[in-house]
This record gives C-alpha cells, sequence and structure tokens, in this order.
C-alpha cells in the first residue's frame, strides 16, 4: 500500500494469487461471459438480505430510508453499465476484506477446481465461480475497469469509492455518498456490447436470477 499526504487517494496491492485469479477467470469462463451479471444480482440480492435482517432487528444505528431494490442502468451509445442496489453496503475496511483479500472468499479453493476441470480436459463448470465465493471478479471478463461506491448502512457512515483494472492493484477513496448500500459501474469492452441491450439484461435475468426475492429495475422499468 502506499499514500501520500496530498491525496486522499490510496493505492492498495492485490496479493500474487488474486493476479492469478484474475486471470483464470477472464481466460477460462470467457464462454459464460454473462454470468458476471448473475454474480452482481446475487451479491446485490445478498446485500439486500442483509440490510433487511438488521433493519427487522430492531437496530437503531441502521440507515433505514428508501425502498430494498436493484437498479440497472445501461447506455448503448457508450457501454456504460450500472447495478445499484440499497443493501448493506461496505465500510472502507469491508471493502479491502472484501474485494482485495484472496483469503477471505474461496479464491485458492476456487483455483484448484479449476485446475483440476482443466486437467482433466472437463468442460468449465460456470457455476463453479459462484460456488467458491469468487463472483465479484467475474466482471473483469467484460470490463477493463470497475467501479464501486459504496457507503455502509450504518448511520453517518462515510461514502467510499474503489477502483480497479483487476490488473494487481486497486484504490480506495473517500466521496460524498448520500444512498445506502452499492454502485457499480463500468465500461463494458466492444465485444460484450450487447449487455447494454436491455432485452438482454432482462433474458439473463430471466434465465439465472429469477428467484430473487428483490425488485430488479431496468432503467425506470421493474421487470
Ligand atoms: P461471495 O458473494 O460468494 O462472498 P463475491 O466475490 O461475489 O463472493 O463477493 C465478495 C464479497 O464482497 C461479498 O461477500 C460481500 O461481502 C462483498 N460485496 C460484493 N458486492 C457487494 C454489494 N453489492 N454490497 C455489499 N457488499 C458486497
Ligand atoms: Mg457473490
Amino acid at each position: 500500500m502506499s499514500s501520500n499526504s496530498t491525496s486522499p487517494v490510496r493505492e492498495f496491492e492485490y496479493k500474487a494469487e488474486m493476479k492469478q485469479l484474475l486471470d483464470l477467470i477472464v481466460h477460462s469462463l470467457y464462454t459464460h461471459p454473462e454470468i458476471f451479471l448473475r454474480e452482481l444480482i446475487s451479491n446485490a440480492s445478498d446485500a439486500l438480505g442483509k440490510a433487511r435482517f438488521r433493519m427487522l432487528s430492531s437496530d437503531e444505528g441502521i440507515d433505514k430510508s428508501g425502498d430494498l431494490k436493484i437498479t440497472i442502468t445501461v447506455d448503448k451509445e457508450s457501454g456504460n453499465f450500472v447495478i445499484e442496489d440499497s443493501g448493506i453496503g461496505m465500510s472502507e475496511d469491508e471493502l479491502v476484506a472484501n474485494l482485495g483479500t484472496v483469503a477471505k472468499s474461496g479464491t485458492l479453493g476456487f483455483m484448484e477446481a479449476l485446475k483440476e476441470q482443466q486437467k482433466e480436459g472437463q468442460r468449465l463448470d460456470a457455476n463453479l465461480i459462484g460456488q467458491f465465493g469468487v463472483g465479484f471478479y467475474s466482471v473483469f471478463m467484460v470490463t477493463d475497469e470497475v467501479t464501486v461506491e459504496t457507503r455502509s448502512a450504518e448511520s453517518g457512515s462515510q461514502g467510499w469509492r474503489w477502483k480497479s483494472t483487476g490488473q494487481g492493484s486497486y484504490t480506495i477513496e473517500p466521496v460524498e455518498r448520500e444512498a445506502r448500500g452499492a454502485r457499480i459501474s463500468f465500461t463494458l469492452k466492444e465485444e460484450f456490447r450487447e449487455f447494454a441491450e436491455e432485452y438482454r439484461i432482462e433474458q439473463i435475468i430471466k434465465k439465472y436470477s429469477n428467484f430473487v426475492e428483490y425488485p430488479i429495475c431496468i432503467g425506470s422499468r421493474q421487470i
């Protein structure tokens, strides 16, 4: 990690395994690029579940404003993709622990399982990524840079922006953010612009995310 006194932006290095993991994901799961959406929706849904639980457990220190929902906004011209939830959000420490640490999730287990499958010449199982808790990184299949803006649902918490190209490091800086939850945004690579089409997003959601308990909006339209 390096920081300097004039800039609030701090840079963190990924662990070595993380680079390897990102390479594996991008190169192994390229036959199922749409998986990124399933994983982002699954994370949003988990975060909403955690927020709901905290709200129901008569916790006073929690921001209860607004609906529990997922909103996806895309722009066909620019290929910009945004998925936002009003879930539990993340503090700065949680960002580091959840999106930057290899030991936290089943990353090593996932890599082992992938290698095993490759060795045996099996078709890669697109469910592996979800099973081992490394789903977030699948977004780097379809983009070169991801920004996460988030504010924890703890009352009065600070907002943070996490940014990474998936190439060995990420940055974190404080941001003004009123809404509780997380907003994940990126520009789709040229060859994945189909995912900026609303009908395509709806198709993928119907296929993989039909069970999600919270409203999902594409733009202003609830599906
Ligand atoms: P998993 O969901 O299996 O834990 P992921 O790689 O998909 O693995 O996500 C890693 C972690 O990042 C999650 O466990 C969660 O703590 C955090 N996270 C990801 N997306 C969000 C989100 N939208 N809101 C809050 N936390 C999130
Ligand atoms: Mg996940």
